[in-house]
Order: C-alpha cells, then sequence, then structure tokens
C-alpha cells in the first residue's frame, strides 16, 4: 500500500461515484487535499448537510428538505397534471427544456419483476392514493421509451383507468431505447407537445 489508510479511504470513497475510476479518484483526492483544502473542507460539510437534512418528498418523492419538495410546496404550480418520470435526473431534464408546470411522481426506477423490483418499490401505492385525491386532469407518462419503461407506463396507465384521468405519454422524438436524461431540451419540449393519448388495455 502506497498511501495512509485514511487517503486509500477517502480514494476508494471517490471510486464508488458514477463514472470515476482509479486514476481519477487519486486526481481528486490529491486535489483536494493540496492545494483544495478550503473546498474541501466546504464539500465534506455540504455533504453531510445533504446527508442529515434531504429526504423523499412525502408527495411526490423527488427530493426535499422537510415534509415536501419545493415544486409540492409551490402555489405556482399547475395541480391538475401529474407527470410521472423513472428518476430525479428525468425531473431536472424536463424542468430544463420541456415548459411543463404541473406537479411530478419519481418512481426510483421502473418495473422489474427479475430484479424483484414490484409496484411497492416503485411507491405506487402512493400514486394510487394521489390519483384518487388530488383531482387531476391528464396524467403525463414519462418513463423512458425502454422496453421496461413502456411497461412500467402502461401499468401507471391502468391505475389512472381505473379512476377515470386521461393519461398521455410522450413519445414524439425521444429515440427507443433511450433515456430522458440524456435527450436535449428542444427534443424534450417536442416530446412533450407531441404527446398522444394512451388508453388502458384492461
Ligand atoms: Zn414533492
Amino acid at each position: 500500500m502506497v498511501y495512509p489508510p485514511s487517503l486509500e479511504r477517502l480514494i476508494s470513497a471517490l471510486r464508488g461515484l458514477p463514472g470515476v475510476g482509479q486514476k481519477s479518484a487519486q486526481r481528486m483526492a490529491f486535489s483536494l487535499l493540496s492545494r483544495k483544502r478550503d473546498a474541501a473542507a466546504q464539500l465534506a460539510e455540504a455533504l453531510q448537510q445533504a446527508l442529515d437534512q434531504v429526504r423523499r418528498c412525502s408527495r411526490c418523492r423527488l427530493y426535499a428538505e422537510g415534509e415536501l419538495c419545493p415544486v409540492c410546496q409551490s402555489s405556482q404550480r399547475d395541480a391538475t397534471q401529474l407527470c410521472v418520470v423513472e428518476t430525479d435526473a428525468d425531473v431536472a431534464a424536463i424542468e430544463q427544456g420541456a415548459h411543463y408546470n404541473g406537479l411530478y411522481f419519481v418512481l426510483g426506477g421502473h418495473l422489474s419483476p427479475l430484479d424483484g423490483i414490484g409496484p411497492e418499490a416503485l411507491g405506487l401505492d402512493l400514486y394510487a392514493r394521489r390519483l384518487r385525491e388530488e383531482g387531476f386532469r391528464e396524467v403525463i407518462l414519462a418513463t423512458n421509451p425502454t422496453v421496461e419503461g413502456e411497461a412500467t407506463a402502461q401499468y401507471l396507465a391502468e391505475l389512472a383507468a381505473a379512476v377515470a384521468i386521461p393519461v398521455t405519454r410522450i413519445a414524439h422524438g425521444v429515440p427507443v431505447g433511450g433515456e430522458l436524461e440524456y435527450v436535449d431540451g428542444s427534443t424534450l419540449a417536442h416530446a412533450f407537445s407531441g404527446r398522444r393519448s394512451v388508453g388502458a388495455t384492461r
């Protein structure tokens, strides 16, 4: 072992981040410990604060401090529209590109029976309760256009159809098999304006 244990530990923690390999992790660690000690202290503090304070919104499962996220707290949002997405990154992409001003529901993934991810893991009891209680006039399904995303959308559409809420699916311009997070803003805006009605199969 070349480095002292605490430095080894820092490098291995950084290596756990998405897209960070051994060399990048080393570079980051050296940078934090040499030139950027103040920034490193701020990073540590920000990380600890986020860990202590950031939770899931009890209504839409976006990140929140306290009970509700900023979107759910806002009186400026259109509470008649609900957009369902797989991840927080999808919400960020939509907020930046899609001229959407309704509410959200974050699944945190898609239905994947083989991996043991069923309706409970995606919070679909909460989703169904919101459909019953909140008086939405449109549910927009913005799950990814992958096989799993489409299957999940179908399931979500059936739950909305059961309480007679119109359902639309974004489609136009989002590449099949692609992920929303990586679609550029204007394509996403078209995907939203070109959304089409979805009929449930039962
Ligand atoms: Zn929320």
